[in-house]
Parts: C-alpha cells; sequence; structure tokens
C-alpha cells in the first residue's frame, strides 16, 4: 500500500488542512515537550519566525530514563489545543501506546509516532484507525525496509495519510546522538510514495548542527523537516541541546524562503 508500485505519483498528506508533499517545503517546528501554556505559546511564536505551519510538541515523552521527565499528559495536550486556537497552527503530537490513542487523537491534527515505538504494531495499528494523518519516524535501529513496513502495517488498517520522518539511525560514531541517514530520504522517495521528512534536532541532538542538517535534508529533496524551539533552551525540561532560537531562527526562515522556490516547491 505504501509503495510506489501501484502508485507512482507522490502523494499529499493533508494536516489541518496544511499540505506536506512535493510541490511544498513544511516546517513543523516546536518545543520538545510541553512544560507550560506561557512556554508552548512562546515556542509556537518562534515556530511561525522560523516559517513553520505546524506545531510540534510533546504531551506525552517516551524518555530513556525513567526518571527524566515524562510530560505533562492530557495537561500538555489543552496546552497544545490553546496554543493552536491563538496561533493558527495545527498540531503534531506524540502517541505512546495504543491506550491512550483515543485520549491524544481529538487534541491533535497529527499523531507522530516516535522513534522508539517504531515496532509497536499494536499502536501502528490502532492509529491506522484513529481517524488522524501520522507521522511515523524511523526507528533508531531499524533498516528503511523495516520502516517502510511499519508504514503499511497502519496503511493496512485503512489509513494512507502517512509522512515517514528520518531521524537518524544509531552507528559506531558518538559525536552526534544519532547519525542523520541522509540517503534515506532519496531512497525511500524512489520507494513509497509518501512524503518523506527529516527532524535535524533530534538526529544531532546538538544545536549547531540544526541549520547545516536542515540545507543537507532541504538540498537532497526532503518534503520538510521538523525542528525542536525553546524559548529558554538553558531551563528546557527535554532536550535543551538541541533546541534552537535566535539566530537560528532567522537563518532557518531564510534557507527555506531561498530554497523553496530553488526547489520548485512553496
Ligand atoms: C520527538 O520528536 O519528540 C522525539 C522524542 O523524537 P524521536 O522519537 O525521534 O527520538
Amino acid at each position: 500500500l505504501v509503495s510506489r508500485e501501484h502508485h507512482p505519483d507522490r502523494s499529499v498528506i493533508r494536516v489541518g488542512g496544511v499540505p506536506i508533499g512535493p510541490d511544498t517545503l513544511t516546517v513543523i517546528a516546536g518545543p520538545c515537550a510541553v512544560e507550560s501554556p506561557e512556554q508552548t505559546l512562546a515556542a509556537a511564536h518562534m515556530a511561525k519566525a522560523a516559517g513553520a505551519s505546524l506545531l510540534r510538541g510533546g504531551a506525552f515523552k517516551p524518555r530513556t530514563s525513567p526518571y527524566a521527565y515524562q510530560g505533562l499528559g492530557e495537561r500538555g495536550l489543552r496546552i497544545l489545543a490553546d496554543v493552536r486556537d491563538e496561533t493558527g497552527l495545527p498540531v503534531v503530537t506524540e502517541v505512546i501506546d495504543p491506550a491512550s490513542v483515543e485520549l491524544v487523537a481529538p487534541y491533535a491534527d497529527m499523531l507522530q509516532i516516535g522513534t522508539r515505538n517504531m515496532h509497536n504494531f499494536a499502536l501502528l495499528q490502532a492509529v491506522g484507525t484513529a481517524g488522524r494523518p501520522v507521522l511515523l519516524k524511523r526507528g533508531f535501529g531499524a533498516t528503511i525496509e523495516e520502516w517502510l513496513m511499519a508504514a503499511e502495517y497502519i496503511a493496512q488498517r485503512g489509513n494512507l495519510d502517512i509522512v515517514l520522518c528520518e531521524r537518524g539511525i544509531r552507528t559506531f560514531e558518538t559525536a552526534t546522538r544519532n547519525t542523520l541517514d541522509i540517503s534515506a530520504v532519496p531512497v525511500v522517495q524512489r520507494l513509497s510514495h509518501l512524503p518523506v521528512i527529516v527532524d535535524p534536532s533530534h538526529s544531532g541532538g546538538r544545536r549547531d548542527l540544526v541549520v547545516p542538517l536542515t540545507r543537507a535534508a532541504l538540498a537532497v529533496g526532503a518534503d520538510g523537516v521538523m525542528i525542536d524551539v525553546h524559548p529558554d533552551p538553558r531551563t528546557a525540561l527535554c532536550d535543551g541541546d538541541q533546541a534552537v532560537t535566535r539566530p537560528e531562527i532567522d537563518d532557518l526562515a531564510h534557507i527555506v524562503a531561498v530554497l523553496s522556490p530553488l526547489m520548485g516547491r512553496t
């Protein structure tokens, strides 16, 4: 279902009216985690300044350590909905288990499946019937074939509104959190009709890499990027080291504005 074999044209997926696909360059930005109404609203304004048309933000955070910040849960979802009302930015937010799909879906314009859950087949099937577009991140230990099969689990339940997100894979390299597999973008676009975006924030785990990796992603033909922003990264409760502020926000807006027409995208 996700292969280009029987669907040669590349798909456009709409999220709250915002298209993601071959004719556009879509920026999704926002805080890694929702921490408070003020922080989320400030981050949403930063996201807009960076050229974003969709707001990201985690209310349920799948953290490696059980002692790390786990998110605000439903309170965080309500904050995201309020910030959507105030800014007009549709919301992309993560769901971490099948039992909470019913809770998260009404607040979300797009459901995110994080890297740790790419192999959670029960969750993939649950979002396949949730009536929302899905952002499916690549498992950090998954091959491209496994990633596409995970998408197939969602599609098989009747939901073909799927956007794939390359977010880095685990290699021997320790200078970055994960290694952004930039070649995955054109490889997957050749194999699948689904849009492919890149997360330069979670792959590198480093603020100084967000702008260069965004450039690389757009140059290689990604249909968009997803970026962490935070009004005060030093106090961030989650992944502050990768959150951008100004001047990176201005750089990102500039890159998107310059590259979009060059790539024949709006
Ligand atoms: C995220 O986008 O909030 C996130 C946790 O990313 P990943 O699943 O790619 O680590």
